[in-house]
């Protein structure tokens, strides 16, 4: 654990609503915008991803600022070493300050670790209050399952970022207009 940081649990994590969320995507769509695009395939195929990566959850309470940090686990057997993830919140003012995954310099840390604790934090939040004090320092479920993959998109296969395609529909029009063109000249 870093210094000054404690264990967190279901006591003492901070409040993160669904406005907060909403707020810090909104001012921050450029940051993100690459992972809201796959957010509804992310959240239909592996709704239960945050909960099972998010481990070692840490907190830390200074000046007005409530700092979180997480390890991620890997979603597939490519990668071992978990993502890094860390977020800022300011409890006064109901503000996500920052959310940013250490381990993607590709994205500058505006990755799907960092969106999946985000909401990790979220449902925490909108769980009913309980008597029984759950600890997040712990290793995450999904590590310890070994593999529990139950599909992967073909993005996430190819290493390579899949360059910006045409939509289909814009593909059609170039097909046909190439089409008419191509019997106007026989
Ligand atoms: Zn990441």
């Amino acid at each position: 654990m870093d210094l000054n940081f404690v264990q967190a649990d279901n006591s003492i994590l901070p409040k993160v609503d669904a406005l907060m969320v909403a707020f810090f995507f909104k001012n921050n769509a450029d940051y993100y915008a690459a992972e809201l695009k796959h957010v509804k395939t992310t959240m239909s195929g592996r709704e239960s991803y945050g909960d099972d990566a998010t481990g070692y959850v840490q907190l830390n309470r200074e000046h007005g600022l409530c700092t979180l940090k997480c390890k991620m686990c890997p979603e597939h057997k490519v990668r071992s070493k978990a993502y890094n993830v860390t977020m800022v919140i300011n409890e006064n003012e109901s503000e996500i300050i920052s959310c940013q995954c250490h381990d993607c310099a590709a994205s500058a840390g505006g990755c799907k670790h960092a969106v999946a604790f985000l909401m990790w934090v979220h449902r925490r939040s909108e769980e009913p209050p309980s008597t029984s004090v759950e600890c997040y320092w712990k290793k995450p479920t999904l590590s310890r399952v070994g593999t529990t993959l139950k599909y992967i998109t073909v993005q996430q296969m190819s290493k390579k970022e899949v360059p910006h395609r045409p939509s289909t529909s814009a593909l059609y029009t170039d097909f046909i207009l190439q089409a008419k063109k191509e019997t106007s000249t026989l």
